[in-house]
């Protein structure tokens, strides 16, 4: 049996940030890293397109929280102690250079995701954290006689520790195994992806980008921003958003659901009709297809038109009401059927896992099993895309380590 102050369970990002952090605070521990993958920070490798969006450049912590569907109000209390210019300054005092961004993500200056990897695993080994590979923990058990300890077991090893960190990810092994210990773990559903649609209004015009209104009636969601039209349907940021926001209830519905679009994102049907009546009296002469409104792609705007059943020569005088009718129904209610989803950047993320009622927000301490933390990924918390997963793996693993080093 080999014994230990700390064992964390997961070399991802969390795993490795509360073991550096722990360390950082209290030298004397006895910290290892389990992990079941043959490398350690795989996840960080491959995340941001091999660059690693580390965070994003939110410096208000109630702002930063509204990026997360799930753990808004909880992460509340923990960003006012440990948020993105905290993440930011941790990195840099370690002599990883970062920038931000135009939309406000933070990567390396590097842009390599390598430069976060070199930088914890270099840090672990100066602070002689033990990382142990390929060790993947089956089981951990409680020990309750003059002290508390766990005992973790591998398929080659036994292992014991004061203190354990459960950094496991979305390990669907792991949350069994917490659920048979006493938590409740809430089942996972994807989040963060993008909406197939074959409309043939869409299918001739792949890379057009508005910022538009988009509503989920069936899932009762809302958003507005940029939507991207792609060869498979809708992608963008507002899109990405309402996926995350509706991860639950867009399942529900398997993934089979009315997109309402309003393409001039800011009227609604009677103003835009009104619009378009008074475009009819001051510019009667002016060919409607040739003349986009609100600022709307040429290549979009021809396509509205022509499911108005407006025709290619016809001016402003010429339209019908029923024309008049149909086109701001397509402007600002444009009904588009989904049928599926498709994977963002490769970007997937889970929403779900264990209950965040029995966490101890302070310390990220499982108010079920005494001496455990949970940290990142394996809680029920997720974000938009950005950066913020990131900043809840550092986050949690900020906090544990704080509590764990006393
Ligand atoms: C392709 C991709 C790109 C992404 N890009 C970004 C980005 O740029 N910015 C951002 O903020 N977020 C990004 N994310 C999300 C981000 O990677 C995660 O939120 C983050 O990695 C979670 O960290 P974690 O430590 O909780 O879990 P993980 O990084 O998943 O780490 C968990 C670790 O535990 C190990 N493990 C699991 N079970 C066991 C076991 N039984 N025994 C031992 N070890 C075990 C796993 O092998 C893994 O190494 C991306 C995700 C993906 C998939």
């Amino acid at each position: 049996m080999k014994d230990y102050d700390v064992i964390i369970v997961g070399g991802g990002a969390s795993g490795f940030f509360t073991a550096i952090n722990i360390a950082e605070t209290n030298s004397k521990l006895k910290i290892l890293i389990l992990e079941k993958g043959k490398e350690v920070l795989q996840k960080v490798k491959i995340s941001g397109g091999g660059r690693c969006n580390v965070t994003h450049a939110e410096f208000i912590p109630n702002e930063l929280a509204k990026n997360y569907p799930r753990g808004e109000k909880e992460l509340r209390g923990p960003f006012h102690n440990f948020m993105t210019g905290d993440v930011m300054g941790w990195f840099e005092n370690r002599g990883v250079e970062l920038k931000i961004e135009d939309d406000g993500r933070v990567f390396p200056t590097s842009n390599s995701s390598q430069t976060i990897i070199d930088c914890l695993l270099t840090l672990a080994l100066k602070l002689n954290i033990q990382i142990e590979r390929s060790q993947i923990v089956t089981d951990f058990l409680l020990e309750e006689n003059e002290k508390v300890s766990w005992q973790l077991k591998t398929k080659t090893t036994r292992f014991s520790a004061q203190k354990i960190v459960i950094a496991t990810g979305s390990q669907t092994k792991i949350w069994e195994k917490l659920s048979k210990l006493g938590h409740s773990v809430t089942p996972p559903v994807p989040s963060l992806f993008t909406f197939n649609c074959n409309d043939l209004r869409i299918k001739p015009i792949p890379g057009v980008s508005v910022i538009a209104q988009v509503i989920v009636k069936s899932a009762k969601l809302k958003n507005e921003g940029p939507i991207l039209i792609t060869h498979w349907g809708f992608s963008g940021p507002a899109i990405l958003k309402l996926s995350a926001w509706g991860a639950r209830s867009l399942n529900e519905l398997d993934y089979k659901f009315d997109l309402q679009i309003n393409w001039t994102n800011t009227e609604n049907f009677e103003s835009c009709k009104a619009l378009l009546n008074n475009k009819r009296l001051v510019y009667p002469k002016q060919q409607v297809i040739k003349n986009p409104l609100f600022k709307l792609p040429k290549r979009l705007w021809v396509q509205l038109v022509t499911a108005a059943s407006i025709i290619e020569n016809q001016r402003w005088a010429d339209l019908s009401k029923k024309q008049l009718v149909a086109l701001a129904s397509e402007l600002t209610l444009g009904t588009f059927f989904i049928d599926g989803k498709s994977i963002f950047k490769d970007e997937f993320v889970t929403a779900g896992g264990v209950n965040l009622k029995e966490i101890n927000f302070k310390t990220y301490q499982s108010q079920k099993l005494p001496n455990c933390y949970l940290v990142g990924e394996v809680l029920n918390i997720d974000a938009i895309t950005g950066g913020f997963n990131f900043q809840n793996a550092w986050t949690s693993g900020f906090l544990a380590a704080k509590s764990i080093a006393g």
